[in-house]
């Protein structure tokens, strides 16, 4: 397994030990959890535009099955490797089971730029790779749905291929496909609104609801990023700053978001909004606000920069924004960080009630959905608030002391097969 051994997995793990010890946990058990079950490496000829075969290497990853099916992302992204597709897969086991959801956790990706590939290349990209592990997904064994450089599109073509290969419409293998095809209502903006909620329950329960509104700064303005943001801005918060992979853009006195958002529809970046001031990604992340949201992708407050943080509470939008070292950093000057497990837990939520909808071929109205996604979302931020308060602890521990103890008894309870 030493493919996998990348930084990123290496904290995971760490992470899993960590609490293992804490929590005197079976060693047996947190052994069995320490590597994925399944991994899947392949390899992707495309017939390019220009007439060339170009071999792209895709991978699928199952962490753990132990609580039901497993689930999680597709990313497309050139920094994709195995060992950040299984570190992923690792925190959806533990985000499926703190939101008690009966799904096991997986991640899958493809190393490529989806920018540079035309919608043709992009098609045929994605349908060779759900050939390629087709027998590893399904309803009741894996569930993909989108991650960073994938989306409802990528979903549409993964459901026909998969359909087509078994002769009839299956559309529940797959979660985030468009509303038309058997997608939910909701799933769009689920995670940012999540994200949103979340920050509300800090605004409740940890800063005394003591202000007017609050001032916000958010990293990435993808699909997170900008529904966070037009969540957080609906409820009255000042978004001061914001920024893409191109680079930012400030305004103290608060971002309109609704006329950026049309701003984005035409230019595609946020760069150039009228009213704002150009800033980095690196100025960005160390501006003076109540909450920093990173919304972008893994490792971006490390410890190079942890220590010039001003933020008073990091809200994780995307996973593994904070690197290890980085948090012991924040924490010793009392930044509250909001893991991802907790905070961007919406999109797997809402996920969850569309593999429900789509298996009973029943479907919700959307008030329905964001009413339960809300509640669910604040049943779980309570469980954790009440126990790092019983325990003295963070959010991060107390969150992972959840999720991995319900996975630890899942495995106990089934045993060790032969
Ligand atoms: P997306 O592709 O829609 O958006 C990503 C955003 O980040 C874009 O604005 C992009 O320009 C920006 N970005 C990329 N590289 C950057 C860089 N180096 N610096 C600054 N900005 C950069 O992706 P998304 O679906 O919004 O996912 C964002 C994060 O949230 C990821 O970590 C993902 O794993 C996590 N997440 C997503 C979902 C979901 O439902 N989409 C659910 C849970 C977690």
């Amino acid at each position: 397994m030493k493919e996998m051994m990348s930084d990123a997995f290496l904290m995971e793990q760490r992470q899993l030990e960590r609490i293992g010890d804490l929590m005197n946990l079976d060693k047996n058990i947190i052994e069995r959890l320490k590597f994925p079950k399944r991994t899947l490496i392949v390899s992707l000829p495309i017939k390019m535009d220009n007439g060339e075969t170009k071999c792209f290497t895709g991978y699928r990853v199952q962490h753990d099955t132990a609580r039901g099916p497993a689930k999680g992302g597709i990313r497309y992204n050139s920094e994709v490797d195995l060992g950040e597709v299984s570190a992923l897969a690792m925190l959806m086991t533990w985000k499926c089971s703190l939101m008690n959801l009966p799904f096991g956790g997986a991640k899958g990706g493809i190393c490529c730029n989806p920018n540079e590939l035309s919608l043709g290349e992009l098609e045929r990209l994605t349908r060779r790779y759900t050939s390629e592990i087709l027998q590893m997904i399904g309803p009741e064994k894996d569930i993909p749905a989108p991650d960073v450089g994938s989306n409802e599109k990528t979903m549409g073509w993964i459901m026909d291929t998969y359909s087509n290969y078994h002769g009839y419409c299956i559309p529940g293998v797959v979660t985030g496909k468009p509303v038309e095809i058997g997608g939910s209502l909701g799933r769009r903006q689920a995670t940012g609104a999540g994200v949103a909620y979340t920050t509300r329950n800090c605004i409740n329960n940890i800063l005394n609801n003591s202000k007017e509104h609050y001032d916000i700064v958010i990293q990435g303005f993808g699909n997170v990023g900008s529904n966070a943001a037009k969540y957080l801005h609906d409820m009255g918060h000042k978004i001061i700053a914001v920024s893409d992979v191109f680079g930012g853009i400030y305004n103290k006195n608060g971002i309109n978001i609704d006329e950026l958002l049309k701003h984005i529809e035409k230019t595609k970046k946020v760069e150039g909004f009228k009213d704002s001031t150009p800033i980095t990604n690196e100025e960005l992340l160390i501006l003076e606000c109540d909450f920093l949201i990173p919304c972008a992708l893994g490792n971006v407050i490390t410890k190079n920069n942890a220590d010039k943080i001003k933020a008073k509470i990091v809200v994780e939008g995307a996973n593994g924004p904070v690197s290890s070292e980085a948090d012991e950093i924040l924490l010793s000057k009392n930044i509250k960080i909001i893991p991802g497990i907790l905070a961007n837990a919406g999109g797997v939520i809402v996920s969850y009630f569309e593999w429900v909808q789509d298996i009973q071929r029943l479907f919700w109205e959307e008030e329905e959905i964001m009413k339960n996604l809300e509640r669910l979302m604040a049943k779980s931020f309570n469980e954790v608030h009440k126990l790092t308060i019983e325990k003295k602890t963070d959010y991060r521990t107390a969150a992972l002391m959840i999720a991995i103890e319900r996975v630890a008894k899942a495995k106990e309870l089934r045993g060790l097969y032969p």
